[in-house]
């Protein structure tokens, strides 16, 4: 090869490594922008299409990146992912909490394989090329990585109810000491491997009790501190990522694993507060057991009504608060929720929405489906401006809601729920209840707003409840 052939190589390589570095400075900004976008709800689309415009470019930058040395294996990744992604897209709703688990596993578990294929790498090149600093990355990458990847796919089994993972927390005595030493155990095998990078025994079992730790984080939590801890499983994978990027020294990796891990960690702290729960709380305080102490209701015969009878109070009204919660996303009845709604504001009600941060199963739930069936962003009022309000309203309408509406919340210390903040239902002057039958909601524990004086059932399927009364209103007559 010639000398002026060699410096075009040199050059073009150069060249190569410049547009990739512009390719990664523009993602990491569209990824900033993309996650204040989604913040709010009129730009939360143009939020999505920056985010996938920012992996696309990350995406296209590193597979041109001239020092690429195997296409192969990468278009075999690439067809296995798809085949599991594409799927992976498709489930409802109400399953993406599990779904958004198994990204975090897969993230983590390729965050922990990057760590174990350079270490190996390395290792073999010659123990000098693990520094102090890369061994440092590695450590905190396949700890971090691979309890992300056995604590989301046991959050995420968890939530999809699989038969042979227990929903209920598994709790024993000595619990958090046995889980916090076997941390520690593989924390201090991450510092002698630091120290002493040649020592590679220490490895896999730095992996093994990894794996075990994730598993162990979550048996003993469950009810509703899962979303929580899946939030926090998505900062642990975005914190993974940012050790990767060290490893790998990609800055994107750095940045966009950085964002992640902070997203993850505000929500999880959001999530916190909306439940009235500590961290502690949620990952020592087996939430979601079935508690035997809470104070027993007093269980009068509960009262039901007809859509006849719920219509003409309807009719009657001046203020009506609509309070949807898992019920109605199950029955995917929001768009009848958007006819009845209709029907009440053609009367000249004001019909509000008062939205639970955690009612539904993600944050954000209740918004994205009332805002599927068009209804008026404006008249989505978060749970804080509308309980002040809720002893004018004339009526209280729940569609599928439950532990976001129980009022032992407020008062029962034995209750599991004790000290979450609720809407109050039971203080308006009438509450009907669309729910199918007298079943708990997923905290599992009993609804004492069910037997209350001015609380009136309307048992069935939220969606045809919601199309009777829409019905009925409009003067069509009932299905009931
Ligand atoms: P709940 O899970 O407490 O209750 C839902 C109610 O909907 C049930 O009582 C059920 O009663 C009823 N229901 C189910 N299907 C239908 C249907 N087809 N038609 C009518 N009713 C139906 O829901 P909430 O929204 O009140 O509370 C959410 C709970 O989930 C909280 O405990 C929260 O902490 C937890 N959680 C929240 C997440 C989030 O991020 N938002 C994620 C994961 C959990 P029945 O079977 O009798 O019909």
């Amino acid at each position: 090869m010639t000398q002026s052939m060699i410096l075009l190589q040199t050059g073009g390589h150069a060249v190569s490594l410049y547009l990739i570095q512009v390719a990664y400075l523009v993602a990491t900004a569209l990824f900033i922008f993309s996650l204040k976008w989604m913040s709010d709800p009129k730009t939360a689309r143009k939020g999505v299409i920056a985010g996938v415009g920012a992996m696309l470019l990350a995406v296209i930058g590193t597979l041109v990146n001239p020092d690429v040395v195997n296409y192969t294996s990468i278009a075999i990744a690439v067809v296995i992912g798809t085949a599991i992604g594409v799927p992976l897209s498709w489930v409802p709703l109400t399953a993406v909490p599990q779904r958004t688990a198994l990204s975090h596993a897969f993230g983590g578990l390729a965050a922990g394989l990057v760590g174990t294929a350079k270490y190996y790498l390395w290792l073999h090149e010659g123990p000098e090329q693990l520094t102090a600093f890369r061994m440092t990355a590695i450590t905190v990458e396949i700890i971090l990585g691979f309890l992300t990847f056995t604590g989301s796919l046991m959050a995420a089994g968890k939530l999809q109810e699989l038969r042979w993972i227990p929903q209920r927390p598994v709790t024993y005595k000595g619990q958090n000491v046995i889980n916090l030493f076997l941390l520690a155990v593989a924390i201090a095998c991450g510092v002698a491997l630091i120290l002493y990078p040649a020592w590679s025994t220490l490895f896999p079992i730095i992996i093994g009790l990894s794996l075990l730790f994730g598993i162990l984080l979550i048996i003993p939590i469950g009810g509703a501190d899962m979303p929580t801890v899946i939030s926090l499983l998505n900062s642990y994978a975005g914190l993974s990522a940012v050790a990767m990027g060290f490893v790998l020294d990609n800055k994107l990796l750095i940045t966009a694993g950085a964002l992640d891990g902070s997203s993850g960690f505000i929500l999880s702290v959001i999530m916190c507060r909306a439940m009235n729960r500590s961290f502690t709380n949620v990952l020592f305080g087996a939430f979601g057991q079935v508690q035997a102490t809470s104070a027993a209701i007093e269980k009068k015969n509960v009262k039901t009504e007809t859509i006849e009878g719920a219509s003409q109070i309807l009719e009657q009204a001046q203020l009506v608060v609509i309070i949807p919660g898992y019920g109605m996303a199950v029955a995917q009845a929001q768009h009848l929720v958007r006819e009845l709604y209709e029907q009440l504001n053609k009367r000249g009600i004001d019909v509000k929405f008062a939205i639970h941060p955690v009612a539904g199963r993600m944050p954000g739930h209740m918004n994205v489906l009332l805002a599927e069936a068009e209804i008026p962003y404006d008249r989505l009022v978060e749970m804080d401006s509308i309980n002040p309000e809720m002893p004018q309203a004339d009526v209280a309408l729940v569609i599928g809601a439950n532990d976001v509406v129980n009022p032992a919340a407020r008062h029962d210390k034995g209750s599991p729920i004790f000290g979450m903040p609720i809407i109050d239902a039971d203080r308006a002057r009438t509450c009907f209840a669309i729910k199918r039958t007298m079943n708990p909601g997923f905290a599992g524990i009993e609804n004492e707003l069910y037997y209350a004086d001015r609380t009136y059932m309307l048992f069935g399927d939220a969606k045809a409840v919601v199309g009777s009364l829409a019905k009925q209103l409009s003067g069509g007559g009932g299905i009931h």
